[in-house]
């Protein structure tokens, strides 16, 4: 039961009171241009990468989290406000961190784009990766439909 588990990728908040480890290589590395993604990061996509949820702790200090609609939670600093996290309240979702708080964002390079309905038209970025609109696969489009936003 106590085994001890050693992480393959580590990050943190800007301030640095708030650290995590994931015990897995990032999983599922993309970007998603949706409106809650943008807004919830202040950036005009959120770059994220992922790994099940039984791989992944908080191993310093204690994040804030904002329930952006009732399916899904944000992590992020409460001391310095970085973005950290991004899960839908599914036990087997994965846990997402924001890419750019990673210690090595570079070993997570994304695969894949949601959320391009909500791209905005100047951003020219990763062209050549396979990109999605929200709710295109029917079991996704089932669940979101379910989604009440608290988003302003
Ligand atoms: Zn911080
Ligand atoms: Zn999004």
């Amino acid at each position: 039961m106590s085994e001890v588990k050693s992480p393959v990728a580590t990050g943190g908040c800007q301030c640095g009171a708030v650290r995590y480890a994931l015990y897995v290589a990032p999983e599922n590395s993309h970007v998603c241009h949706c409106r809650m993604c943008q807004r919830a990061t202040g950036g005009v996509f959120a770059a994220l990468a992922g790994a099940p949820k039984s791989e992944f702790a908080w191993t310093a200090g204690e994040p804030g989290v904002f329930k952006s609609s009732n399916l899904a939670s944000r992590h992020y600093c409460r001391d310095c406000g970085t973005p950290l996290s991004f899960t839908y309240d599914l036990p087997k979702a994965r846990f997402y961190v924001t890419i750019g708080s990673l210690d090595d964002p570079n070993a997570a390079p994304i695969i894949i784009q949601y959320g391009v309905e909500s791209k905005l038209d100047w951003v020219k970025f990763c062209e050549d990766v396979p990109s999605e609109v929200t709710g295109n696969d029917p079991q996704a489009a089932e669940f979101l439909a379910t989604m009440q936003s608290n988003q302003e």
